[in-house]
């Protein structure tokens, strides 16, 4: 599944802008991007989510800006580990986990406090939650995983 880019280079996890219909500016999409040519591929476990997500755009009748990350969890922890501005992919790979392992752990207190409270659409929104990151997070640790041999 993971590849080296055709030109024999690595793709590394980034954060992207796409332009859908030509109007809507879609910003913070994660993709693998080569560091050497110009080539890029969107996560693969990101696709169905952001299907959805321009499906409830609507109509588009006019430019707009929208950014990904606020409505695909993922995509804002990832914004938040890119933003350190790490260089090499087993550092990026090490934030990443930390960040991912506090989102968790948080949305699992979470999901305590609704399970006492036996609220099933809380518990619901919460499990859609941790299985979206737990996703990401597979896909991004195959990744790693194949850079290291
Ligand atoms: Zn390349």
């Amino acid at each position: 599944m993971y590849m080296n880019c055709n030109c024999g280079q690595i793709m590394k996890v980034e954060l992207r802008s796409l332009i859908y219909l030509r109007k809507v500016r879609i910003s913070h999409v994660p993709v693998y991007a080569c560091q050497d040519c110009s080539a890029y591929e969107l996560v693969p476990s990101i696709k169905p989510d952001l299907v959805c997500y321009i499906h409830s755009l609507g109509e588009v009748d006019s430019r707009m800006n929208v950014s990904f990350a606020d409505t695909y969890e993922p995509a804002a922890v990832l914004r938040e580990v890119l933003s350190l501005s790490l260089d090499s992919v087993q550092e990026i790979q090490k934030q990443c986990n930390i960040a991912f392992d506090d989102r968790i752990n948080m949305l699992l207190d979470l999901y305590r406090v609704a399970k006492i409270k036996g609220d099933s659409v809380w518990i619901a929104e919460i499990q859609t939650r941790l299985r979206k990151l737990t996703a990401f997070m597979k896909i991004q640790k195959e990744y790693l995983e194949y850079c290291m041999n």
